[in-house]
């Protein structure tokens, strides 16, 4: 019955492969939907990112809609394998392709969606050359049917939802991986939905990112109570991942920082500035040399405003 009842509900979704999407049990009423440690490709169809959900007495909550529509139902149909009890809320991290095309999903079934102010704002800028970036990586039929799907709920500072049987905190984080990051505290689990604000196993992307203000977001993460991590990328664990990852970021950021000082050239660094210690981490030889240079214009960007705000 329960199975008839998600075929109903998720339609055409029944040609994809079933277990790639079943949901693993975090905690109690805790679930993650693993998305694959690569870049987004026609074989992964852009699930390259986790996305859960959180299922309360008052419903189930969602983190993240994934990258097209296919995988928004495939989360749709993922919770009705678990739980008869409605989809009342879908939360955007931020405004990450991969974590908000999905949304279409939740709008059909009128769920509200909220995330930070500067989430929507960024969507709104960014998302119809992220659809069409995306849709060249991973193939039109991957994307059929997704679209750009605003925020209505728009956050500035920390909320709690009062789901009945356990409390859950949404808490902005400033600019740090993006422009409009947000993590997920369930209190009850103390499991901690970092989303890309952590990665495991896998080098990040700074693209939209601030390194600075990212080192700042993952110390204020180790003073909340969490007990597991769920990071948006790679396995979940303990917050040992939240330092894990920090080591990266702040070789990164100490050393970039540290060359630019010197007086060494952009080129110079990206000839010297290897870390070994992160060479099995996925992803290394590609988004290492750019996450260089991207600090190295962060730092750049920062020197010069120093240097106008001194000399106006
Ligand atoms: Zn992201």
């Amino acid at each position: 019955m329960r199975t008839l009842f998600a075929l109903f509900a998720c339609g055409w979704l029944i040609a994809l492969p079933a277990a790639a999407h079943e949901a693993q049990r975090v905690a109690p009423g805790i679930y993650v939907l693993p998305g694959v440690l690569a870049e987004p490709d026609a074989k992964n169809a852009g699930r390259v990112v986790n996305t859960g959900f959180i299922v309360s007495r008052r419903g189930v909550v969602v983190i993240d809609s994934g990258a097209n529509l296919r995988q928004g139902e495939a989360i749709c149909a993922a919770i009705r394998r678990v739980t008869r009890r409605p989809v009342i809320l879908l939360i955007d991290t931020h405004p990450h392709p991969q974590n908000v095309l999905g949304n279409a999903a939740f709008t059909r079934r009128r769920i509200p969606i909220l995330a930070t102010a500067m989430t929507a704002e960024k969507m709104n800028e960014r998302c119809p050359r992220c659809l069409e970036h995306l849709t060249a990586s991973v193939g039109a039929e991957a994307m059929a049917g997704s679209e750009i799907v605003l925020p209505q709920q728009r956050i500035t500072a920390e909320t709690t939802l009062d789901l009945g049987d356990r409390r859950v905190h949404v808490i902005p984080t400033g600019w740090g991986h993006s422009e409009g990051d947000l993590v997920v505290l369930d209190d009850k689990s103390g499991v901690l939905f970092a989303a890309d604000l952590v990665y495991a196993g896998q080098i990040p992307h700074l693209s939209e990112a601030r390194a600075k203000g990212w080192l700042e977001a993952l110390d204020l993460l180790l003073t909340l109570p969490a007990r597991q991590v769920v990071p948006g990328r790679g396995p979940v664990g303990t917050p040992q991942e939240i330092k894990n990852f920090r080591r990266y970021l702040d070789a990164l950021y100490q050393r970039v920082t540290a060359d630019y000082q010197a007086g060494r050239t952009l080129d110079e660094t990206l000839n010297r500035l290897d870390l070994p210690e992160f060479h099995a981490w996925q992803g290394y030889a590609e988004r290492h040399p750019l996450n260089i240079q991207h600090v190295w214009y962060e730092i750049e960007r920062n020197d010069f405003d120093a240097a106008a705000n001194a000399n106006p």
